[in-house]
């Protein structure tokens, strides 16, 4: 199933509880705008190449529209139509003031020295000025970007319009990004898990913990959840797996990372096979790299009694309805893992304040944020007696419907 074809039945699954016409639904579904550019630019050898790019802005009911710019070779319409909707529904989950966008472009960015990847950033940038803005669309980075991608952006913006910093989040703190944006996922991925084992009379401490990436988001929060005093006793990444069941160290593991750019070789636990890694016996199991890592055919292994969904759609509907089948309690992304954007939003305000906070007040306004969105899932799932996933459906779609319907549009 595509991540449009799972985003889609979820939507009906909320709309059919908020009891939505075929008018609302279709309405709430068919993005406002799809852009679709063409990219000239000049590689390093003076030789011209073309990719396609895309921004797509889903909905801007409840405020500017908001969300990355991919550099990915998978990248094209319908992905990035899917993860647009995506965002809209992130942003209502955590009540942000805002919309759902996303960007990509069909490129591969290993294969680009840092020229070329300015020359293209700086491209699609000029191709897609006259629909972005602080007021309007705010792109960020995701996979295959990053903060320095945001700082050509900004510079490329402001060369014609002027100085517009809240234009993009996720820009270098030098530049006006905000202090506390990189750990932000994981911080608030820590923030989700602390409510939901309060609920169950735990804390963090008290469980085990198997992290699949280890880029921003899982080597975050596995830094975050050993500081927290959980143990961490298994990480995955690209280059391989290692373990160690009394927990891993984990600053020792992330200097590791830095140096050798993987996990893999650690000398502080034992190598074993990547494939192995969903069936850990473990208490949570925090998938931060690929999507659709959890489905009907992986499922049944995990042994996990939780999963924090760190990366965007690690879980497909198969997958999900094996999880619940087994007990398993699962935070899903649009949740889980809404820190990043939560603190993008804080850098736009600071932007649009001319200030910036220090990195206490960020990460206190971030804890303030999803524990507020916990307690609301936790409201709609006793009024509907639904899952977590469903429960945030239900409060994105409700909270997009109501004022799309308080602006009039429905008539
Ligand atoms: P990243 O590029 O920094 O890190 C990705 C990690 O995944 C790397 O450690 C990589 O080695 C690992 N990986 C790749 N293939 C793997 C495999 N087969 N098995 C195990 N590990 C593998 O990316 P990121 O920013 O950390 O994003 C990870 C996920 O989280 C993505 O789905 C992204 O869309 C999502 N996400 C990111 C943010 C953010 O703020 N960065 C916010 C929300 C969601």
């Amino acid at each position: 199933m595509t991540p449009t074809q799972s985003a889609a039945r979820l939507f009906h699954r909320a709309a059919d509880l908020l009891r939505l016409g075929d008018r609302q639904r279709a309405a709430l579904l068919t993005p406002e705008r799809v852009v679709e550019v063409e990219l000239t630019v000049l590689r390093d050898d003076g030789t011209p190449a073309t990719f396609a790019g895309y921004r797509v802005q889903h909905d801007r009911s409840r405020g500017p529209m908001k969300g990355g710019i991919r550099y990915h070779p998978a990248v094209d319409r319908d992905e990035v139509t899917a993860l647009a909707a995506l965002m809209t529904w992130k942003t209502a989950v955590v009540d942000l003031p805002f919309g759902g966008a996303k960007g990509g472009v069909a490129v591969d960015p290993a294969a680009l020295s840092a020229g070329e990847k300015q020359r293209l950033t700086r491209a699609l940038t000029r191709k897609i000025a006259d629909v972005i803005g602080p007021d309007v669309d705010i792109p960020a980075p995701d996979m295959g970007t990053n903060a320095a991608t945001m700082g050509w952006l900004l510079d490329e913006y402001e060369q014609v319009r002027g100085y517009a910093p809240g234009v993009v989040t996720g820009k270098p703190v030098e530049l006006g990004g905000s202090l506390g944006r990189e750990a932000a996922t994981g911080r608030g991925l820590l923030f989700a898990a602390e409510a939901l084992f309060e609920d169950l009379s735990h804390t963090v401490a008290d469980f085990t913990y198997a992290v699949q990436g280890f880029g921003n988001v899982g080597s975050w929060a596995a830094r975050l959840i050993h500081a927290a005093g959980g143990k961490v006793v298994a990480v995955a990444d690209a280059g391989g797996a290692v373990r160690r069941p009394a927990g891993l160290d984990v600053p020792a593991l992330a200097r590791h990372a830095a140096e050798r750019g993987t996990v893999a070789g650690f000398p502080g636990g034992e190598p074993f096979p990547p494939a192995d890694f969903l069936a850990e016996p473990v208490d949570v199991l925090v998938p931060a790299a690929l999507g659709d890592v959890l489905t009907a055919a992986t499922a049944d292994r995990v042994r996990a009694r939780f999963v924090l969904e760190g990366a965007n759609h690690p879980t497909d509907p198969d997958g999900d309805a094996a999880l619940a089948a087994r007990g398993v309690t699962l935070l899903p992304d649009i949740f889980a893992n809404a820190g990043g954007v939560t603190v993008s939003y804080f850098e736009w305000v600071q932007n649009a304040q001319r200030m910036r906070w220090d990195e206490d007040r960020v990460n206190a306004e971030l804890r303030a944020v999803m524990r507020r969105a916990y307690a609301d899932l936790k409201r709609v799932r006793a009024e509907h007696g639904c899952d977590w996933r469903t429960a945030a459906f239900v409060l994105a779609v409700g909270r997009v419907a109501r004022a799309t319907a308080l602006r009039g549009q429905w008539g």
